[in-house]
């Protein structure tokens, strides 16, 4: 089994419930399908220049049904359970149906077509029943708990004694250790779950777009671009409205805060963010996520736990919500001392400007500073500062000066491995590069892929996974790709891109690396198969390196002239990161503490009124500031009702804490060092899920993590800036 698996199944249980078909016609699968034996290519490469958009159809499904076949086969096996023949076993199932899901993912992330999105829409229930039928199954389950009951007898070595841990722990988490009886009202319950979850996100897509500020009069959207103007015009055009429309984000401040003159249209806009699921009538979501928490929570003890949280949390690195929830409140008195220190800054820059504002209407001796003030004087203050023009900035960032001679040489400098572009090797999209990656005496170490621009039809943001896992088991090595959206240049034009897109760079690659030094003998357990609040650990590390000085004169050079940047401006670049920070800490804190504080209800609390459950909670965390409110506030906190991260929002800061820690171990020590990167890559990159991860983490640091680094990585530790 792979660790994409565990991916794809979450995502496809919660939106999509049972409402699982039948095929229109029997499936034709034989040789002919590029899928049907294993890869020819160097490292199993998938054969792209051979795979038809109908192959993937067939290929799932067969693949699904060899998995289960080879699944009865381990459960129904005479012979009594052993090590070998149930957990070994498992693990080499399924490889027909993992190379055709690894493909099929990758295509459909990165280059959808209709025919595709069919295929994806139609199997996303069968895939999630797939799934359940595995673990849920009973009689696996049985030799499961057997040879984890004697698993201290048997001299297993680490990583397969982890393995017989993980597996259980994996079945019971999912309820195989219950009675029928419990069995059956845990059912009730997820399937209540899924249906309230998916209420949610149909109520809050509805609310957020009946939310958009409707302006009569062009002047209410003075300071906006002509740009925003025309696109605010013809929102309104699509919705058949009069005059203007803008419409909301997902979180609480909207983009267009910046900019907006009146303060009117301001308060406006951000009243209408911030209210947007709870004005009764059909689209307020304060009911369902009532019952979504207090259903959660009697989930959690029919399994065993004190809470949601508690059940959450078991398998994360944080292990407890009380180990998440007192980190956090070790970031609170430092990230709201400094949003204290900035809201005085801004309201004196207020003051000095009594209040007045171009196109906007003066207000004597200004006032008091409010939540929809914020960004548009933060934005004054920012120009000021540390205002970097694009264009100047850009032509010292060439795609790849940055790939070659930032994210790759950082790489070779810490790991002494290096690329090799390949041109022989098929790919989904002429666009796609393809490098092999060698380690330091030659050997051959992994395939890359990078597919760097932006398509119409690729989703938005970036990622990275693999077509391959590595598994000494299975005897695979990692065949890893990296997608963006980077704008594409004109053809023979360089591409040049913008400082987020180089730390963006620098990211994915942190988690290729996680996913190429992958030494694992199980699937399962490979790369980058890690807790939610560890697998960011290694990208948000590998980000440091771009503003590392030896790092960043080597690959930030004018793509003509080859002349290094500026000082000034690298100046400017680094400093900027640590702007408005009080703000963003706290926002962010505010709506992790938010998602903590719903899911710690015990059980037999009755149902709760969203708004004052709300002000209390903020207040009980100290997290209550008029002017910084929650980056998601309870009724529109989608990731939290809608997706899987209930009681695992925190997990970005804490991986935060993580990275951070991680890269001051790195200054104390010598920096972009050999030494230093093969020790990082030994005890932590190459271990996947194998380890305990606060055990792997502790033991490379030779500390706890804390969380000075990020206060300091954030300008937080420094008195407010005068
Ligand atoms: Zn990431």
């Amino acid at each position: 089994m792979r660790s994409q698996f565990r991916i794809l199944i979450t995502a496809g249980a919660l939106a999509l419930g049972s409402s699982s078909g039948t095929l229109d016609k029997p499936m034709d699968f034989g040789p002919d399908n590029p899928f049907y034996a294993p890869s020819t290519l160097p490292f199993l490469a998938p054969p792209f220049d051979k795979i038809k958009d109908s192959d993937y159809q067939p290929a799932i499904e067969a693949g699904m049904a060899e998995q289960r076949q080879e699944i009865r086969e381990i459960a129904d096996n005479p012979a009594p359970p052993t090590f070998a023949n149930t957990f070994v076993a498992m693990e080499k199932t399924g490889q027909l149906f993992n190379r055709a899901m690894a493909a099929f993912s990758g295509v459909t992330g990165a280059n959808l077509n209709p025919e595709l999105q069919k295929v994806q829409d139609f199997e996303a229930p069968r895939l999630a029943a797939h799934h359940d039928a595995i673990f849920l199954d009973s009689k696996l389950f049985q030799r499961v708990a057997a040879i984890y009951k004697q698993r201290d007898a048997l001299k297993l070595d680490s990583e397969a004694l982890r393995l017989v841990e993980f597996y259980y722990k994996k079945f019971v988490h999912a309820g195989a250790n219950l009675s029928d009886s419990d069995k059956a009202e845990l059912k009730k319950l997820n399937e209540e779950e899924s249906t309230l979850s998916h209420a949610f996100t149909t109520k809050l897509l509805a609310a957020t777009k009946e939310g958009a500020l409707v302006a009569k009069e062009k002047d209410a959207l003075a300071g906006l671009s002509d740009a925003q103007i025309t696109a605010a015009a013809l929102a309104a055009k699509e919705r058949k409205i009069e005059g203007y429309v803008i419409a909301l984000q997902n979180t609480t401040q909207q983009p267009d805060l910046d900019s907006l003159h009146r303060r009117a249209s301001r308060q406006a806009l951000f009243e209408n963010s911030w209210n947007r699921a709870d004005r009764g009538g059909a689209n307020d979501t304060r009911d369902t996520i009532a019952r979504l928490a207090q259903l959660r929570a009697q989930k959690a003890r029919l399994l065993g736990f004190r809470n949601y949280a508690a059940w959450k949390l078991e398998d994360q690195m944080a292990k407890t919500p009380d180990a998440a929830l007192k980190f956090m409140d070790a970031l609170v008195p430092g990230a709201t001392a400094r949003a204290t220190g900035e809201a005085k800054d801004i309201q004196a820059l207020i003051n000095s400007q009594n209040g007045d504002s171009p196109g906007g209407t003066s207000q004597r001796g200004g006032f008091k500073l409010e939540p929809w003030d914020w960004n548009y004087y933060a934005e004054q203050v920012r120009k000021a500062k540390y205002d970097m023009d694009e264009s100047q900035i850009k032509p010292y960032f060439e795609l790849n000066h940055v790939l070659e001679n930032g994210v790759f040489y950082a790489a070779s400098q810490l790991y002494g491995i290096t690329f090799k572009e390949r041109k022989d090797i098929p790919v989904y999209n002429p666009d796609v590069r393809v490098f092999e990656v060698s380690e330091a005496n030659g050997q051959p170490l992994a395939l890359f892929y990078g597919d760097f621009f932006k398509r119409d039809n690729k989703n938005g943001g970036a990622w990275m996974s693999s077509f391959v896992d590595q598994s000494k088991l299975l005897g695979t090595l990692p065949v890893v790709y990296n997608v963006c959206n980077f704008s594409k240049p004109a053809p023979g034009e360089p591409a040049l891109l913008s400082f987020r897109d180089v730390t963006t760079m620098f990211h994915e690659f942190g988690h290729t690396l996680h996913g190429m030094f992958a030494d694992s003998q199980y699937p399962i357990l490979s790369g980058t198969a890690v807790p939610r609040d560890f697998v960011e650990f290694p990208s948000q590390f590998n980000e440091h390196w771009a503003t590392y000085p030896a790092v960043f004169s080597h690959y930030a050079k004018h793509h003509k002239t080859g002349a290094a940047m500026p000082a000034e401006l690298a100046e400017k670049i680094k400093k900027a990161a640590t702007f408005n920070q009080g703000y963003a800490l706290t926002e962010i804190l505010a709506a992790a503490e938010l998602d903590m504080q719903w899911h710690t209800l015990s059980a037999d609390t009755p149902l709760q009124k969203p708004d004052a459950f709300e002000t209390a909670a903020l207040q009980k965390t100290q997290l209550a500031l008029s002017s910084v409110p929650p980056r998601y506030r309870s009724t529109y906190f989608a990731h939290i009702w809608g997706g899987d991260y209930g009681a695992g929002y925190y997990a970005y800061l804490w991986a935060e804490m993580l990275d951070d820690s991680a890269f001051q171990w790195f200054e104390d020590h010598g920096g972009l060092t050999r030494a230093n990167g093969d020790r990082l890559r030994r005890m932590v990159l190459s271990r996947g899920n194998t380890q305990d991860l606060a055990n792997l983490y502790k033991e490379w640091l030779g500390a706890e993590p804390s969380i000075e680094p990020m206060l300091k990585n954030r300008g937080l530790v420094e008195p407010v800036s005068k």
